[in-house]
């Protein structure tokens, strides 16, 4: 059997946006050749999210009903496995997230799957399915293939693909045939906390404005952010400056801080480290401004200007009156 299988992710009771990302990603994949694109819901009332889930490419919505009215990893665990047992699939895909991380590796185990986690671009080429990640801690992007291996399971970092619209496909919604009971659990559910996410989602913005060591003092920050503003951007930065704390971790982009794809990002004094470009590569439009003619960001920039970037800015400003 071929075909690719996305694992949706539901929580207090909503799709989250992982699942749509994920569709985009499986749909490159089909369109590769790794076959039908298929998608599987494990909720409450998994019909319910049928209409939106069903977007052009995926050609099959599976349901299967929890008992439990919260993700609970045994169960997740369960279907999913039965489910990848039926039709056996050449690709599951399912998020780089806490939720998958409860039973993700222990299916791939269990079933004997390759296993790629945080994975942040996959392409499928004569039939070889080829993922990327970060190695040796970060310093290096590596590309892995699975010699050997039938199926993959791949879980992909959230920001890696550009969600498309809910619904306006064509598939088909049929019971995935996987009976859950609320016995199988292991887990109880206590309660739901928000995690802090910070003072703003830099993943949502289409317009970022990102500095980085280049801004050499911490006083300048407070300059960006005006700029920021002026230009309607949303001030985000490299590792250094959180490092420094003069900016909050929800303003990082990169390999350890957020993965972003907005529709320009402008960055200010930053080098380029591959960590760094794994967080923004996908923008659509990049700008770099930096002195140093050679610095790598420059590989991936649409535009750039060899300039000190105080006087770039002392222009914008002037022009936008921040
Ligand atoms: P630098 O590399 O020091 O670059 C500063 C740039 O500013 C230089 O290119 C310089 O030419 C330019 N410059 C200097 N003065 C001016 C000026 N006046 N005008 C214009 N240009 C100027 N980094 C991240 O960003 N995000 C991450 O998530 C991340 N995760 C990491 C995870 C691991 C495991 C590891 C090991 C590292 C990680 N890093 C991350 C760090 C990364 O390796 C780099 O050290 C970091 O990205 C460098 O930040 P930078 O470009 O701001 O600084």
């Amino acid at each position: 059997m071929s075909g690719v299988l996305v694992v949706a992710e539901v929580r207090q009771g909503a799709l989250r946006d992982i699942s749509f990302e994920l569709l985009a990603g499986g749909a490159q994949l089909a369109a590769s050749g790794a076959g039908p694109l298929r998608v599987l819901v494990i909720a409450g009332d998994p019909a319910a999210h049928a209409e939106v889930l069903n977007v052009p490419g995926v050609e099959e919505i599976l349901t299967v009903t929890s008992p439990l009215e919260h993700f609970e990893a045994h169960l997740q665990g369960r279907a999913v496995s039965e489910v990848i047992t039926q039709l056996q699939p050449a690709v599951v895909l399912a998020g780089h997230t806490v939720d998958s991380m409860g039973f993700a590796a222990a299916v791939a185990a269990q079933l004997n799957l390759g296993f790629a986690s945080d994975v942040v671009s996959l392409s499928f080429d004569d039939g070889m399915l080829q993922a990327q990640r970060g190695s040796y801690g970060g310093r290096l992007v590596a590309t892995i293939d699975f010699p050997g291996r039938e199926r993959v399971m791949a879980l992909v970092r959230p920001g890696t693909y550009e969600a498309p619209l809910p619904g306006g496909g064509s598939a088909t919604v049929r019971d995935g045939g996987v009976t859950l009971q609320a016995s199988q659990a292991a887990t109880e559910h206590l309660g739901f906390i928000e995690a802090d996410g910070g003072d703003i989602d830099i993943t949502k913005a289409d317009f970022l404005l990102a500095i980085g060591r280049g801004v050499e003092e911490e006083s300048d920050v407070e300059k960006m952010m005006e700029l920021a503003d002026a230009i309607g951007a949303t001030l985000v930065s490299s590792r250094p400056l959180v490092d420094a704390g003069w900016l909050p971790a929800s303003r990082q982009v990169g390999q350890s801080g957020r993965t972003v794809a907005p529709k320009v990002y402008l960055a200010f004094g930053i080098s380029g480290a591959v960590q760094h470009l794994m967080g923004m590569r996908k923008s659509q439009t990049i700008i770099a401004v930096n002195t140093n003619a050679s610095a790598p960001i420059f590989g991936v920039a649409d535009y750039g200007a060899v300039a000190d970037l105080h006087d770039v800015s002392d222009a914008l400003a002037e022009h936008f009156g921040s």
